[in-house]
């Protein structure tokens, strides 16, 4: 049998084939290319180029391969791009999920894996955040993966398609050989835009907000490293190949820290000065994003081995540091 990972082009779905093939999974990858790269696909996976919403060639896919369960990552995953272009995110993430589904359902496979997110609960009513909190998005992107869970919620009552859904916090780090990481273009996300200074691609970093209610004025996350976060995606598979019923995850370390904290951690890694300006709050960033991951923990059996953000910065650094332009030339 065969684990169909949708989006293994790209940072986490890469991530997460590495993993599955040093488990000793057949592993069958799906990706568009649109912002993913074809040299971060593990060169034991059977690559399909393709899109989700394209139900024929899904189709062709689960036909030619033996699939018992999907991991699906590939979405659009920018909040700023979706409140610009919140239908090219309902397009993508949104219909796009349910093609797949329909697949899944006329080729009689039923379990899947899918990443969620933290911002499905949008300004938390309290922290550390549990599964059972108030979800009520601050952002398109945060709603089209909500509708992507609801969605498998009812594709479970009727054809008995069983779910996991992840609701991430924030993922950084990188596979220790060194051969994948995060590669975005644009770069968006605070660790690798971090780096950046250190490589001497950007001057300084800018913070987006130093008034806020938090020890140093800003903005506290709970940064997970990508391995870590993978091992649940398998426990999580393996889970309903034994059966278990669908069900709903948070993903993160449990502890926070601040967007300076982050800096420090990266210029004691990095032995570089990385200058900073403080900059205007960026809209929809709430002041504390924290995990309460306890459900994980108990339910998955998960228990995650990085908890110190400058391992987690070090290997990002490891993967940055000798892909100064990620995957491009
Ligand atoms: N951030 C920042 N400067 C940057 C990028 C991000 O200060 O150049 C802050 C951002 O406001 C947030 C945190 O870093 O508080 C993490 O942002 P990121 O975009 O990495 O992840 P998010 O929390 O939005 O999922």
């Amino acid at each position: 049998m065969s684990v169909l990972v949708c989006g293994g082009a790209g940072y986490i779905g890469s991530h997460c084939v590495y993993e599955l093939i040093e488990k000793g999974e057949s592993v069958v990858v799906v990706d568009n290319l649109q912002t993913g790269y074809k040299q971060a696909i593990h060169p034991n996976a059977k690559f399909y180029q393709g899109d989700i919403r394209d139900f024929q060639f899904l189709d062709k896919v689960f036909k030619e391969n033996q699939i018992d369960a999907v991991i699906h990552f590939a979405a659009n995953s920018l909040v700023g791009e979706s409140m610009q272009l919140p239908l090219k995110y309902y397009n993508n993430n949104v219909y796009g999920t349910q093609i797949l589904l329909e697949a899944m359902v006329a080729n009689n496979v039923k379990r899947i894996v899918f990443s969620s997110t933290a911002a499905v609960y949008g300004e938390p009513e309290c922290v550390p955040i549990l599964e059972n909190d108030r979800t009520k998005p601050t952002n398109a992107y945060g709603e089209t993966k909500l509708a992507m869970e609801k969605m498998m919620k009812w594709a479970d009552v009727a054809y008995g398609v069983k779910y996991i859904a992840l609701r991430y916090f924030n993922v950084a780090g990188a596979n220790e050989n060194g051969l994948i990481g995060e590669a975005h273009n644009p770069e968006t996300h605070l660790v690798p835009l971090i780096l950046q200074v250190p490589l001497g691609k950007r001057e300084k970093i800018m913070i987006y907000g130093d008034d806020y209610q938090t020890k140093d004025g800003t903005c506290v996350r709970d940064y997970i490293h990508v391995i870590d976060l993978i091992d649940a995606h398998i426990l999580a598979m393996n889970k309903l190949r034994d059966g278990y019923d669908s069900d709903v995850f948070n993903l993160g370390n449990g502890s926070g820290f601040t967007v300076k904290e982050m800096i420090e951690a990266a210029k004691k890694v990095t032995g570089y000065e990385i200058p900073v300006e403080i900059a205007a709050r960026r809209s929809g960033d709430p002041a504390v994003l924290v995990a309460s991951s306890k459900k994980a923990r108990k339910v998955l059996g998960w228990s995650p081995k990085f908890t110190n953000v400058e391992e987690v910065i070090r290997s990002a650094w490891n993967f940055h540091s000798t892909h100064k332009n990620g995957f491009e030339q």
